[in-house]
């Protein structure tokens, strides 16, 4: 994804970062919607951040041995979500899923997992399987060096459709250990739950015995302070979390019920271990994070923010008649060239990259910065505000009547 190469240019390479915006090392300034592909909901730099890493840097960077800040930011995240009795903090979403998986298929007994065509969840090998985000846009879901065997484990259904999900539980649901979900797509761009989807997995997982896992990487602590689940109000039995509850140092987590998590070892006999594994600064950096967000109004905000930037984009993109369709919910947006509606990977599939590509380049080129994908979401910080709105708009206006 960093290469740049679905928009044709070379990647920027940057110097620094402050709030809303980044620094190239050419010196070019640029509103920054990609934020690290999203834990920098707080902006760059936040003062609160860098205070919170510089004091824990000079205390020591990581032991091996258990810490304050591992106790803090855990309880941080089973406070917000409900679900989630005990949590583990891994150092990549990538490790969460796969652990996670782990651990459904221990729960269980059973071996299949059902993920969702251009839902992307880390490169797990037996998960890279009609994957979305860099996969997607490389156009080779399917990555080489994944034995058969693994990407056999994987049943791959279309997202947004439950009656397929259905239909495969009553021929094979009694080996089916999880269904891992992206509460809402946002690595085939976003695509939103339908009414619906995400209730209809609860039921039919519950019914058949498997796991719900929802990958909040993207959505935890995003769409709001308890994440998409607390935005649709679905309770999965496993959380994966990454991103923003690591404030931009490498982190990630799992979590669930008690009776389930102490299947991981010490307690149970799932392994799953990390040198690094609740890193302290990851600690202090997700700690402050989280604090930062629990400022009165903060989620009314981001969200204004993005709705705002949604509804004119869609008037530039009309008034230049340019056939469009923006997904957005909360603060991830993804600017879809198709006139839509964007549902699933097929429709997804069918906007057109070198119309995105141009675009792009065109936004660049006013100091606007995009994630370099059509299949990517936007992400906005509690920092981007009118200025940066303005600017944005003003740059789509004349990028749109430039294609
Ligand atoms: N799950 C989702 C939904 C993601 O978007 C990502 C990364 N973009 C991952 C998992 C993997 O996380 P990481 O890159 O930290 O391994």
């Amino acid at each position: 994804m960093r290469s740049f190469r679905s928009v044709g240019m070379d990647p920027l390479f940057i110097d620094h970062g402050e709030g809303a915006y980044v620094v190239d090392v050419d010196g070019n300034r640029f509103v920054d919607y990609v934020l690290s592909w999203g834990p920098m909901i707080l902006g760059h730099a936040a003062p609160s951040v860098v205070e919170a890493v510089a004091r824990q840097a000079g205390q020591g960077t990581s032991f091996g041995a258990p810490t304050a800040g591992e106790v803090e930011l855990a309880r941080r995240i089973v406070e917000a979500l409900p679900s989630v009795e005990r949590v583990r903090l891994v150092n990549s979403g990538t490790e969460a899923t796969m652990s996670a998986l782990r651990l459904a298929r221990a729960a269980t007994g059973r071996a299949l997992v059902v993920k969702f065509a251009g839902c992307y969840h880390g490169h797990v090998d037996s998960l890279l399987v009609q994957a979305g985000s860099g996969a997607a846009t490389l156009g080779v879901p399917d990555s080489a060096g994944v034995p058969a065997a693994f990407a056999s484990t994987t049943l791959v259904l279309p997202y947004n459709d439950i009656g397929a999900v259905e239909r495969l539980f009553a021929a094979r649901g009694h080996e089916i250990a999880a269904v891992i979900v992206e509460p809402v797509a946002a690595n085939m761009g976003v695509v939103p739950p339908a009414d619906g989807f995400l209730t209809g997995l609860r039921e039919i997982t519950r019914q058949h015995g498997a796991l719900l896992i929802f990958d909040e990487v993207i959505t935890g602590f995003r769409l709001g302070y308890g994440g998409a689940q607390g935005y649709y109000g679905v309770k999965p039995d496993l959380t994966c979390l990454g991103k923003i509850i690591g404030g931009g140092l490498p982190v990630g987590a799992y979590g669930g019920p008690a009776a389930i998590m102490n299947l991981v070892a010490p307690t149970g006999p799932v392994y799953q271990a990390g040198t690094l594994a609740g890193n302290p600064l990851a600690m202090a950096a997700g700690v402050a994070t989280l604090d930062g967000l629990r400022a009165e109004g903060t989620y009314d905000r981001l969200n204004g923010y993005m709705t705002a930037l949604a509804e004119g984009l869609r008037r530039e993109a009309r008034e230049a008649g340019v056939p469009v369709t923006v997904n957005q919910v909360g603060s991830v947006l993804t600017l879809f060239f198709h006139p839509g509606p964007v549902t699933n990977w097929e429709s997804a599939a069918k906007a057109d990259r070198e119309m995105y590509a141009r675009f792009f380049r065109g936004m660049l080129a006013q100091g606007i910065y995009l994630p370099p994908s059509q299949f990517e979401a936007w992400f906005s910080s509690t920092c981007h505000g009118e200025a940066e709105l303005a600017a944005t708009l003003r740059a789509a206006q004349k990028a749109f009547r430039d294609l």
